[in-house]
């Protein structure tokens, strides 16, 4: 396709996918979008770490040939949209991707362009790591031992946007729609007059694809447990079938590899509880991963008292959102925590800071980029450029362990050193150079 606004580099070739896998060429050109607000200032920062990561790992043997796309208020303010249709067919022909944080009016206006992205693409993992860099300022007393993954569902749940606004005539018809071919479920309503309405679609193959994608992940990288995040007892025939569906997907294409808790249930309901627990040591003792689930609310408890106990975790959309902050809050907070969203048949992958625009930074020179370096670190990552990731996790990790840091952390720390967006990006770049004997 030919691009109206977009810049294609001179030097660079697409990366693709064959069977599943990503072939990523040495010179791949790599989209990104700077973002709102503190954007342009991480964005800078990012590049020039991820620049230096990829020549001090492959020197001239491999380059990231960066691509910019426009969404948010750049794009609208040079191309009149928010989200040009080039931005999502750029994405979609270059397949691997990172963006900065955008701008979402709450209320009216126009749809979340973050959500926009994630649909439009089909991204339906959105994959959130949380784990503790070493001294950096936590509300817990053992950050050292959170380190879970989070694949929350992207494309289902109340985030579809399938929304009825009180007053609205849609919301009349709606109503009379709801009072007419299901007067037990209208009852329910407790203000129908003035009640606005929210849709929440969870599917078997939305469900699937997630808890496929999960389950994949942790046996590839050897973890112990993937828990299932739902709030079936209340929603039954969407959060409850999450769960089941989770748990037959689990069992159909895994089941030489895992041991469900649905299983441990049958065995106990047909032999007694101690057949049930000899089953379930033997499996595990065999090298089986543990896949079991638990309630919501119970899970944000669970996670603070006894976080060893978490490894992977898969959820859908709005619990996944709430759980992601939330975890990330005791390493330090989003300041910190990257993300990736990710469909992983058609290889489309976009990586990005977790936290918002942060307005009153604008400019300032003075937030801390680690959301989006971390976030490139996962890119690197998915398209196997492990020693270049390794490097920007070894540069980070050194200068929050030096003190050398943004204000977020210097204001928790003490005896810390000050550094500006810019500079912190050139101390994590000195800190990449092998440690002095
Ligand atoms: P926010 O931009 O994440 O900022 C909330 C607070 O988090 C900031 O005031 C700051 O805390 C801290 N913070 C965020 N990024 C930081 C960084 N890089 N370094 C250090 N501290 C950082 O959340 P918001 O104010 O609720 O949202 C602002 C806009 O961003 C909204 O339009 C929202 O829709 C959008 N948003 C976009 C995304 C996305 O693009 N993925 C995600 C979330 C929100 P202190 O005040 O304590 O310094």
């Amino acid at each position: 396709m030919s691009y109206k606004n977009v810049q294609i580099p001179d030097v660079g070739e697409k990366i693709t996918i064959q069977n599943g896998k990503v072939n990523v060429p040495d010179f791949p050109i790599l989209p990104f979008i700077e973002g709102d607000g503190i954007g342009p200032d991480i964005w800078r920062a990012s590049q020039y770490v991820f620049d230096a990561a990829i020549r001090r790992a492959y020197g001239e043997k491999r380059k990231a040939c960066w691509m910019e796309v426009y969404a948010g208020e750049k794009a609208y303010k040079n191309f009149g949209s928010w989200l040009p249709e080039e931005t999502i067919q750029a994405f979609r022909e270059f397949l691997v991707g990172i963006k900065g944080p955008l701008t979402t009016p709450i209320g009216g206006g126009m749809r979340s362009l973050n959500v926009a992205l994630r649909k439009d693409l089909d991204l339906y993992v959105c994959l959130r790591p949380v784990r503790w860099f070493p001294d950096l300022p936590s509300p817990v007393k053992h950050p050292e031992n959170v380190d879970m993954v989070i694949f929350r569902e992207n494309t289902e749940d109340l985030y579809s946007g399938i929304e009825f606004e009180e007053g609205c005539p849609e919301t009349k018809t709606f109503k009379q729609l709801l009072r007419e071919y299901f007067p037990d479920e209208f009852a329910k309503v407790r203000f129908p007059e003035t009640a606005g309405f929210g849709i929440k679609p969870i599917s078997r193959e939305g469900t699937e694809r997630l808890v496929r994608a999960a389950i994949r992940w942790a046996l590839a990288n050897h973890r112990r447990n993937v828990t299932l995040v739902h709030k079936g007892n209340i929603m039954k025939y969407t959060e409850g079938a999450f769960r089941r569906w989770g748990y037959e997907l689990a069992e159909r294409e895994f089941g030489d590899r895992v041991y469900t808790w649905a299983q441990y249930d049958r065995t106990k309901s047909a032999k007694g509880e101690a057949a049930a627990n000899a089953e379930r040591d033997q499996a595990l003792a065999s090298g089986r991963m543990l896949v079991r689930d638990i309630i919501a609310d119970i899970i944000f408890q669970d996670t603070l008292i006894r976080p060893k106990d978490y490894d992977v975790i898969a959820t859908m959309n709005l619990n996944g959102d709430y759980l992601s902050d939330a975890l990330a809050a005791q390493i330090g907070g989003v300041g910190i925590a990257p993300g990736g969203n990710i469909n992983y048949e058609t290889g489309v992958a976009v990586f990005e800071a977790t936290h918002g625009t942060a307005p009153k930074y604008t400019n300032k020179n003075i937030v801390n980029p680690s959301s989006v370096l971390l976030s490139g670190e996962m890119m690197f990552r998915y398209m196997g450029w492990n020693e270049a990731a390794d490097l920007i996790v070894q540069g980070i990790e050194r200068s929050v362990i030096a003190k050398t840091v943004t204000n977020d952390f210097y204001r928790l720390m003490e005896n810390a050193k000050l550094l500006s967006t810019s500079e912190f990006g050139q101390e994590i770049v000195r800190n990449m150079e092998p440690a002095a004997a």
